[in-house]
C-alpha cells in the first residue's frame, strides 16, 4: 500500500515522533462498531501488551483513556487521593510543574518538592522532607522531557517502599525506551502514552497498575468523571470496552506500534536512539555548542541546546522545516534553550542529515 503522496518527514521533537508506513497505513481499516467483540478482543490484547512492558499481567492491569498523555496524568492524580492523603510532587522541569498545576485544580493537598533542573535529585533530603511532612503519595516525572535529565527512579521507589508511599511515575517519554520494572521500583501507578517512544499515533493514554492499588481507589473521593480511573478500570475489565467512544483507529496504529516495538525490542530501541544522540553530541561539540546538562545525567532521548548569541530559533526552524526537519523550542524560562529529540522512527543516518544541515546553518553565519 505505497502511498507516493506522504513524503517522510523527520521529527526531532519529543513527540508525536516519527511513525513507520507500517503505523500509518494500519489505521486504513473497515469501519467497526467498538462496541463489537472483535474490537473488544483488540483493547484485551494491547492493555495486556502494554502491561508487560513494565510488568505481569497477574498483578498489573492497563487503563486505557482517549486523550494525550496528560490525560494519564491527571486520572492518575485525581483518582489516587482522599481528602486526608498528602501528595508530594517533585518538580525540576515543566513536566514536574504540570503535575503540580493538576494537583491545584482538584484542591488536593500537596507540596512541591523543587529540584534543580539540571542536577541530580536530592534524595536524602527527599526522605526529610516525606517523612517531616507526613506525605503518603509521591508523583513524580521519569524523564523530565524539558531538559533531557533522567530522574532516579529506582532510588526514589527504594525511599517510597520504606516508608509505605504509594509512588506514582510520569513515564511519558521514558516508557518503550527506557527499562521500567513497575514491581522492583515499587511503583503503584504509571502514565504514558502511544505517540512518544512506542512511536504510535497520537490519541490514546494509559495508567498501567497495581491490580490492589487500583482496587483500592474504590474508597477514595470521585473528583473526576470523565478520567475516573477506577470506573475506567472497571469496565474494561468487566466489558472489554471504553466506557466511552474510544480512537478507534488510533488504536489500530497503536496494535501496529506494539507489533514494530516486539520485533525491535526494548534494549535495541534505545540503542538506535543512542546512537542518533552520540551523532548529535559529536556535531555540538563541533560547533562549540553548549548542552544544558552534563552528558552522564542525560536520557539520550532528548537534548537541550544553549541557544548561542544572536541565535533566532524562528530563523533555523525555518531554514530546517523547508528540508522536512522539524525542531522544537526550549521549555525552561531562566535559560534559552532549544531541543532536538532522538525518539520516533528515526536513526543515526537521519540524525546526520540534520547535523550536516546544522553545521552549514552556524556555518554560514
Ligand atoms: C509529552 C509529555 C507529557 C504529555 O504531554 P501531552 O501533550 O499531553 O501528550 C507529559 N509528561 C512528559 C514528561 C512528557 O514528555
Amino acid at each position: 500500500m505505497e502511498n507516493e503522496n506522504i513524503k517522510r518527514k523527520i521529527l526531532l521533537t519529543p513527540g508525536p515522533a516519527t511513525t513507520t508506513e507500517g503505523v500509518k497505513y494500519s489505521q486504513v481499516v473497515p469501519d467497526i462498531c467498538p462496541r463489537e467483540k472483535e474490537f473488544g478482543e483488540l483493547i484485551q490484547w494491547i492493555r495486556r501488551e502494554l502491561t508487560c512492558i513494565v510488568g505481569d499481567n497477574e498483578d498489573y492491569a492497563t487503563v486505557l483513556f482517549g486523550g494525550s498523555g496528560t490525560a494519564a496524568i491527571e486520572s492518575m492524580i485525581c483518582s489516587s487521593l482522599s481528602d486526608n492523603d498528602k501528595l508530594l510532587v517533585i518538580s525540576n522541569g515543566a513536566y514536574g510543574k504540570r503535575i503540580c498545576r493538576i494537583a491545584e485544580a482538584y484542591g488536593l493537598a500537596f507540596f512541591e518538592f523543587k529540584s534543580s533542573p539540571k542536577a541530580m535529585i536530592d534524595l536524602d533530603k527527599l526522605e526529610q522532607v516525606l517523612v517531616e511532612k507526613e506525605i503518603n503519595h509521591l508523583a513524580v516525572v521519569h524523564h523530565e522531557t524539558t531538559t533531557g535529565l533522567l530522574n532516579d527512579v529506582a532510588s526514589i521507589g527504594a525511599i517510597c517502599r520504606k516508608l509505605n508511599i504509594s509512588f506514582l511515575l510520569d513515564a511519558i517519554s521514558s516508557f518503550a525506551s527506557i527499562p521500567i520494572n513497575m514491581k522492583e521500583m515499587h511503583i503503584s501507578f504509571l502514565a504514558a502514552s502511544s505517540n512518544k517512544n512506542l512511536q504510535g499515533m497520537p490519541g490514546v493514554s494509559f495508567v498501567i497498575a497495581n491490580k490492589k492499588s487500583l482496587d483500592s481507589l474504590a474508597n477514595k473521593k470521585t473528583r473526576c468523571f470523565y478520567l475516573n480511573l477506577y470506573d475506567q478500570y472497571q469496565f474494561l475489565k468487566k466489558n472489554k470496552q471504553f466506557r466511552f467512544t474510544p480512537p478507534v483507529q488510533t488504536i489500530y496504529a497503536l496494535k501496529q506500534a506494539l507489533i514494530e516495538f516486539k520485533k525491535e525490542g526494548l534494549p535495541n530501541r534505545y540503542l538506535r536512539y543512542a546512537k542518533s544522540w552520540e551523532v548529535l553530541v559529536d556535531s555540538l561539540k563541533e560547533l562549540g555548542l553548549k548542552m544544558l546538562l552534563e552528558e552522564d545525567i542525560q536520557s539520550k532521548l532528548i537534548v537541550s541546546v544553549v541557544e548561542p548569541e544572536s541565535f533566532e530559533f524562528e530563523d533555523f526552524h525555518d531554514f530546517l522545516y523547508e528540508k522536512g526537519i522539524t525542531v522544537y523550542p526550549g521549555k525552561l524560562t531562566e535559560e534559552k534553550t532549544f531541543r532536538i529529540g532522538t525518539i520516533g522512527d528515526i536513526d543515526h543516518r537521519d540524525m546526520k542529515i540534520f547535523t550536516d544541515l546544522m553545521q552549514s546553518y552556524f556555518k554560514a553565519d
